[in-house]
């Protein structure tokens, strides 16, 4: 009688080797903020294929045609198999690397050629990656408000969903530090929109912290995002009057510019520091990791290389204590999501997983897209990614013409002059 080893045997060694047979571009803006980029990586095997994300929606007309024109064709007769070779050859095919376009479509490559295996092996992703380390995903939740006391019953609200971690900004985007238009000492002819104000960010934002801790006490793990605003020795004195309220995490206290500051900065304050959203290449992460200057890496994992990449970066914060805090975004989409998800399920590094929320409508567009309960993220449990895309539904809403979809990135000091976003 066949034993059960015999039995694997066959099965595995039964598989036919595949080919990628083409790669389809889906570009949809469902909603107002979304400008997303997908592949559909089809191989030879019918009906089998992989999804992935290139979302980077500032520039997502230049994506889908790097895409369609320059890498899509270089994959074409490849084994969708060979993942690591796949993402190391796209890698250097455009000869300059680690770019923002270059970077979302070789995340979109990897995560297809991870779905596709996991429907291969019938099994959801995470399986692949190693197997669960945790039961769920926690994430955390994105409160704001205009005043102190409306922050307050934000969080209160989240509180009550179930979330017990909790970001909060005051006064909208870039959480506070703003002077209306039009108001404050200003040249004459020059910019009269809403201005940063370091000083009164610095003043007004723990004062908000601490109004939060008195109302809701030590029970909530607070964060909080600088949104890369600061000078380095204001975001210092940031860092330390935020001390006192013992944060969970302070994210970008510093564009990535200066990232050099982050070993003053940890000197001399003990508040948790996220930082990375903005990176694109390894030089960023890889010191600030080694020399434990963060508590936590920010970055997109599409941004990043795709999950190939977040699980090196994932097990190199695990050498050195640091934690994960994967970026989401409002514009993001959920196939990343799902991409962060199964890395999170899988890596002991895994500090928080910023939420994302989605319309029934996207629900319908993408089924399998994840859902959150009680301030736990949960896939669908479906092989691979556990996502799929209703073609028929994207065709309703093409890729928008939007420019103006960046305005939010130019913020002005009183002077008129760029404060960094
Ligand atoms: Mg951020």
């Amino acid at each position: 009688m066949e034993n059960i080893n015999n039995r694997y045997e066959k099965s595995t060694l039964g598989l036919s080797p595949l080919k990628i047979e083409g790669v389809k571009v889906i570009a949809t803006s469902p909603e107002p903020d979304y400008s997303w980029v997908f592949v559909k990586v089809l191989t030879s095997e019918p009906g089998l294929y992989g999804l992935g994300s290139a979302n980077n929606c500032y520039l997502a007309w230049a994506v889908k045609s790097a895409i369609e024109k320059h890498l899509g064709p270089f994959w074409v007769g490849k084994d969708p198999d060979r993942i690591e070779d796949l993402w190391q050859s796209t890698h250097v095919r455009s000869y300059w690397r680690n770019g923002t376009i270059t970077n979302v479509i070789q995340s979109a490559l990897d995560m297809a050629l991870w779905d596709i295996k996991g429907k291969r092996a019938n099994m959801p992703l995470y399986q692949l990656l190693g197997g669960k380390v945790r039961d769920a995903v926690p994430v955390y939740a994105h409160a704001n408000g205009e005043t102190e006391q409306a922050c307050t019953e934000n969080v209160q609200s989240y509180l009550e969903q179930g979330f017990r971690h909790v970001r909060v900004q005051m006064g909208g985007y870039g959480g506070g530090g703003f002077i209306p238009p039009g108001e404050g000492s200003r040249p004459k002819t020059g910019y009269q929109g809403q201005v940063f104000d370091e000083q009164l960010y610095v003043e007004t934002i723990p004062k908000m912290f601490r109004h939060l801790r008195t109302q809701l006490g030590l029970g909530v793990n607070l964060l909080h995002d600088v949104h890369e605003h600061l000078t380095p020795t204001l975001a210092l004195e940031f860092a330390k009057r935020m001390e006192p309220i013992r944060m969970f995490f302070v994210e970008d206290i510093l564009p990535p510019e200066q990232i050099d500051y982050f070993r003053k900065i940890r000197g001399l304050t003990s508040t948790p520091m996220a930082m990375g959203e903005l990176f694109t290449h390894p030089h960023e992460w890889r010191s600030l990791i080694s020399n434990r200057l963060i508590d936590f890496i920010r970055c997109r994992i599409s941004a990043i290389g795709g999950i190939t990449q977040a699980k090196k970066i994932a097990s190199l914060c695990e050498q050195f204590g640091v934690r994960t805090a994967w970026q989401e975004g409002g514009e993001n989409d959920p196939i990343n999501q799902l991409a962060a998800y199964h890395v999170d399920l899988t890596i002991p590094s895994f500090g928080i997983q910023e939420s994302n929320h989605f319309s029934e409508k996207i629900h319908e567009m993408l089924p399998g897209t994840a859902r959150i309960h009680d301030g736990y993220l949960y896939g669908s449990e479906k092989p691979g990614l556990g996502i799929d895309i209703d073609e028929q539904l994207v065709k309703k809403y093409p890729l928008a013409d939007n420019y103006q979809n960046s305005d939010w990135t130019t913020v002005r000091g009183i002077d008129g002059s760029l404060v960094k976003p």
